[in-house]
């Protein structure tokens, strides 16, 4: 452990590692939805799927967003489904056990499990359902699989 890793700690930690996923688990939600209709993932900004009212931040809160509208649109009061925040805190958990699971000094296995599971996911749900995924969800999820591998089994080789 050295002072350069150390001064990391702060961000390598479970708590903030659940948050951070659950912000990409949001911006996945957005992949899972739009990808499929051959819509941009990054404009407009999130909007509710029966009414179209653009949502504002306070509401596109990933997890607490919907317990605190109850799970209804803030306009149309249409129900929103649970599986918008089912997947937010699915990553933002696993994340936060990959985080957990490997201390600071195997950060890139922390870091590469915790990408594997947000990229893997979805990858592995469109593949299934419409034979296509996103190119970059499919990079990282090789970039995350290569990391594993390479950390694991030759670091272990080498020792
Ligand atoms: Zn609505």
């Amino acid at each position: 452990m050295n002072t350069t890793l150390q001064d990391w700690v702060f961000f390598y930690n479970p708590w903030f590692a659940f948050l951070i996923g659950a912000c990409f688990g949001s911006f996945l939600n957005v992949v899972m939805y739009r990808y499929p209709l051959r819509r941009s993932v990054v404009s407009p900004g999130s909007a509710c799927p029966n009414c179209d009212h653009n949502l504002a931040w306070y509401d596109n809160v990933p997890v607490f967003g919907w317990l605190w509208l109850l799970g209804k649109c803030r306009y149309c009061k249409i129900p929103i489904s649970p599986r918008y925040p089912f997947y937010e805190a699915l990553y933002g958990l696993t994340s936060a056990l990959a985080l957990w699971w490997f201390p600071i000094e195997q950060w890139p296995l922390g870091l590469a499990s915790a990408a594997l599971v947000l990229s893997g996911t979805p990858m592995l749900l469109l593949l299934i359902r419409h034979r296509r995924a996103p190119w970059y969800l499919i990079l990282i999820a090789v970039v995350a699989v290569a990391v594993l591998v390479w950390r694991t089994w030759f670091a272990a080789a080498a020792v």
